[in-house]
């Protein structure tokens, strides 16, 4: 039932408030906040979910419309369980349910634990001892004030940016407001309470709007959350979309210039990473794909900072789940400090890569040949499929989690190299899938 992210998949055969009435009643061994992003089926799920922690015997906390960030600090202030309605990035026609302790996703020993609660059925309070429903009592303010002191107001204020945010879901309720807070001039696009106005996902190919929004008004910087506020992208001030592993580089950078310390990232991290790391002085920690793993890893390491290039960025100071608003307000900081995006950002050069997928009807087997027969020098990690790491290329072979495909990312410092590699990586699945 669980993903990478929490549970996840179409409003309707899926996702029912059936299923977030029980998940929600197996998860309430402690009272329960519930907060969702702004799609239409939102209200119906969120209300399940109130259901099944009352008649559990807990209170329920409802914090309406919030990013995922604020709900996850919500479970820390209010000291209790989480669940964010959201399919985070994919299309409205989706739902799920993303469960929340203690400031970061649960882990696969605590979805165990659910399962195993939900498996056993409906626990029922007596008559008397069913649950209040407790209204929010200013969460969205409180985050506010939590994460304000963690960036450099003055710096900002002092320097006024131009900042241009396209919302587009649940962070419509608090970044501009921070932003403005921070002394920005902000010029808000797709602020509607409900539904989406585009696509969730805030990649490249969505933000055209945007892109022209930033050079229409002359921003310093442009910003783009996905629907549930956890993501935030980068557009510069030429109202260019900035490669997503060059933004999670210029975030590595900045974060070790406050604090040295560990990194955490992917196994599908790049050679920019790694280089943006070695650059700062920091250490490279690398996880299995998900910001489940990253927000885990980050806590038992004491990392300084943690992210994947989606535009996902985890700060040991703030919750650790993916903050697109935490972040929206950095990348402001960067331009504050350092200067034009386009300057920052000119300064990395992403390396060739490769992205390919192959088909396969037995991922287990296709994996277990293509690990018998591997010949591809480097040092070789198991940590999620096959990743192969050398001086100057990487690979990852890793069967996809929901199609079944297998995937295969290349990076290499010169194009002959990539060529080489990918020749040779190529003839190996081909013949094992
Ligand atoms: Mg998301």
């Amino acid at each position: 039932m669980f993903g990478t992210s929490g549970i996840r998949g179409l409003y309707g055969s899926e996702i029912t408030p059936e299923l977030a009435l029980k998940i929600a009643n197996a998860f309430s061994y402690q009272n329960l906040v519930v907060g969702r992003d702004t799609r239409t089926t939102g209200p119906v799920l969120e209300r399940a979910a109130f259901t099944g922690a009352m008649c559990a015997g807990r209170d329920s906390i409802s914090v309406g419309v919030v990013p995922t960030p604020v709900l996850s600090y919500a479970t820390l202030k209010y000291k209790c369980n989480g669940i964010m309605v959201t399919a985070s990035h994919n299309p409205p026609e989706y739902n799920g349910l993303k469960l929340i302790s203690a400031g970061k996703e649960i882990n696969k020993q605590e979805e165990k634990k659910v399962l195993s609660n939900y498996e056993n059925g409906v626990k029922l309070a007596a008559w008397d001892k069913n649950g209040k429903l407790i209204p929010d009592v200013g969460i969205t303010e409180a985050y506010t004030e939590f994460i304000f002191p963690q960036v450099d107001s003055a710096s900002i204020s002092k320097k006024k940016p131009k900042v241009a945010i396209d919302c587009n879901g649940a962070g419509a309720i608090i970044t501009p407001i921070l932003l403005r807070k921070l002394g920005c001039e902000v010029i808000t696009l797709n602020t509607q309470e409900v539904g989406f106005q585009r696509p969730s996902e805030p990649s490249e190919k969505n933000l055209s709007a945007l892109k022209s929004k930033v050079k229409e008004v002359g921003a310093d910087l442009g910003l783009a959350h996905d629907g549930d506020g956890d993501r935030v992208a980068l557009i510069d001030e030429n109202g260019e979309f900035v490669n997503m592993d060059v933004q999670l580089s210029l975030m590595i950078l900045h974060e070790l210039e406050k604090k040295k310390g560990k990194v955490v990232s992917t196994v599908e991290s790049s050679l920019i990473i790694k280089d943006a790391v070695e650059q700062g002085g920091g250490e490279l920690i690398i996880t299995p794909v998900g910001s489940t793993y990253v927000g885990d890893t980050l806590e038992k390491e004491g990392a300084v900072f943690g992210g994947e290039p989606a535009g996902e960025f985890i700060y040991s100071q703030g919750v650790h789940v993916p903050d697109g608003v935490l972040g929206a307000a950095k990348f402001v900081e960067i331009f504050a400090k350092k200067g034009k995006i386009s300057e920052l950002t000119s300064r990395f050069s992403p390396y060739p890569m490769v992205r390919e997928k192959y088909k396969t009807t037995d991922r287990k087997a296709a994996m277990e040949k293509i690990l018998g027969s591997i010949s591809i020098e480097g040092e070789v990690s198991k940590v999620d499929g096959i990743r192969i790491d050398s001086e100057d290329y990487w690979l990852l072979i890793r069967p996809s989690g929901t199609e079944p495909i297998i995937r295969l990312t290349l990076e290499a410092k010169t194009k002959e190299r990539l060529e080489e590699i990918h020749a040779e990586a190529k003839k190996l699945i081909e013949s094992s899938v």
